[in-house]
């Protein structure tokens, strides 16, 4: 049963590239050319490729979106695409849960539950990802009585790389569940999702410009707001920041006039877009151009308090505008201040010519165990580096220097993005790492489920590691 009625622009771009055999991830900074690309529409076909792939021994990852900025769904060989697990299959308003299959968009996944009065408690910047990838890789939003996206997870259904298919949740196969709420990818295709949703709601936003300092000094006061994120604004030393509170559904800013539409196009697009873009590109040949672009921004973008109201997914999601490098950590909320001073000060003592904006999130902590959230409520916090028209910008020493510094605060890199760190550096950051290894293990032996990013991330530990004593 299709819930959602019509397919939306993005299912018809994801039927382009099934008939492509060369995957790009959005940022067009990573590629693979599959031997095979699989699409399955339901679990039973999904068992049956698996299966295949046991008996010709090659290896298989799946592709969702192809959001991630990193090399985590690529894979050379056989490539598992989400896009006809596209399914809603029962929404239960009684019980506000949903299940879905896992290639559904989290924008299709909110449509589908609006048309129900239902939404997602939180979300991150956008809804272009399939709620199976976002949930591998611990996708977040902010708001600290709200964790990652996987923690609203009730159960999953997964086809292992035994070819078998088991359901996961707190009642059957339970002592896998934790780890299979976070598994980049590495424990098999899971192909329905059971969610805990809650009823729709709007945002009240409030945004306006600040100092730094101002900010800390207050935070706690600022993070008993529903959702609060800021973003810190280097060169220019401001913060902007963002805080939100859940309304009953309804009150909608009102629809702008044609005048207004023009100013905010001319705002938003012609300024916040294209002549950001252009000159980020033009700065690539004279990297002493950023700090008076950022300051030039600033002042178009972010220097007049913004009031409105409206639906959640709208008020959540923004323009994150254009190809970027992002790296994101988090670390324990009570480390936020010194980290981001910490940040300020490096730009500073290395003279690094840093795009903006550096974003502040807050998360609360969970018992997944590769949640970076994992036993804390959590500070995120992404830097960026924009690509203007695909140009890559050599962010190597400020972002390895922004990683040494979460690092000394007990951080934790976003499974997702760009980081350094291998499985050795990475293994300490997690209590329940052996554990994990172990169900992955234990689910694929012979880690069919692996790619260059498995292998350099959780490696493959030694068998002695992998027993249950
Ligand atoms: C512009 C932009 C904004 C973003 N904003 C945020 C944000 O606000 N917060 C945040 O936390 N992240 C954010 N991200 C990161 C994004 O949420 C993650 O990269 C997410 O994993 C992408 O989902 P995807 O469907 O594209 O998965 P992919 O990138 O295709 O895959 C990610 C991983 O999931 C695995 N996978 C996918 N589907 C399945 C499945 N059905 N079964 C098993 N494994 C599967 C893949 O093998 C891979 O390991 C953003 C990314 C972009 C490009």
């Amino acid at each position: 049963m299709n819930l959602l009625g019509k397919n939306n622009f993005f299912v018809e771009k994801k039927y382009e590239m099934r008939n492509k055999k060369h995957f790009i991830n959005w940022s067009n900074q990573y590629q693979c050319r599959p031997t095979y690309v699989h699409h399955p529409a339901s679990t039973g076909e999904a068992r049956n490729i698996i299966r295949q792939a046991v008996e010709r021994k090659t290896k298989i990852r799946v592709f969702g979106s192809g959001h991630s900025p990193s090399d985590i769904a690529m894979s050379n060989y056989d490539l598992i695409c989400s896009d006809r697990l596209n399914q809603i299959l029962n929404i239960n308003w009684d019980s506000q849960t949903i299940v879905t299959q896992a290639g559904v968009t989290l924008k299709e996944l909110s449509e589908g539950l609006g048309q129900h009065g239902l939404a997602l408690p939180n979300l991150g910047s956008i809804s272009d990802q399939t709620v199976g990838g976002a949930i591998a890789t611990a996708t977040h939003g902010t708001g600290l009585n709200y964790g990652i996206l996987s923690t609203i997870i009730q159960e999953i259904t997964l086809v292992t790389a035994l070819g078998e298919v088991i359901k996961i949740s707190k009642d059957e196969n339970s002592q896998l569940f934790n780890a299979a709420k976070c598994h980049l990818g590495s424990l098999g295709l899971v192909t329905e999702l059971k969610l805990l949703t809650t009823k729709e709601f709007d945002l009240e936003v409030q945004e306006q410009p600040g100092t730094l300092e101002n900010i800390l000094d207050t935070l706690p006061k600022r993070l008993q707001a529903d959702h609060y994120r800021f973003w810190y604004l280097p060169h220019v030393d401001k913060v902007w920041e963002w805080s939100a509170t859940r309304k009953p559904p309804g009150k909608t800013t009102p629809r702008q006039n044609f005048f207004q539409r023009l100013q905010s196009w001319y705002q938003e697009k012609l300024i916040g877009y294209y002549t950001f873009e252009l000159l980020l590109y033009l700065a690539t040949y004279n990297q002493g151009l950023i700090p008076s672009i950022n300051s030039w921004y600033v002042q178009q973008m972010f220097s007049q308090p913004k009031h409105s109201q409206g639906n959640s997914v709208d008020q959540f999601n923004f323009n994150c505008l254009f190809k970027q490098q992002v790296n994101e950590w988090a670390i324990p909320i009570e480390h936020t201040a010194e980290a981001i001073l910490q940040i300020r000060q490096m730009i500073i003592k290395k003279d690094y010519q840093v795009h903006l904006p550096i974003e502040v999130r807050f998360v609360k902590g969970d018992d997944i165990w590769l949640s970076p959230c994992q036993g804390r409520d959590s500070c995120y916090i992404g830097v960026i580096t924009y690509m203007p028209y695909g140009t890559s910008v050599n962010c190597q020493a400020y972002f390895k220097d922004y990683e040494q510094i979460m690092a000394s605060l007990e951080g934790r890199p976003h499974w997702a993005k760009r980081f350094g760190p291998d499985a050795k550096e990475v293994e300490n950051m997690y209590p329940h790492w052996n554990d994990f290894q172990k169900v992955r293990y234990q689910l694929d032996p012979n880690y069919l489920f692996s790619n260059s990013y498995s292998d350099r991330v959780l490696g493959k530990p030694q068998k002695s590691v992998l027993s249950y004593s």
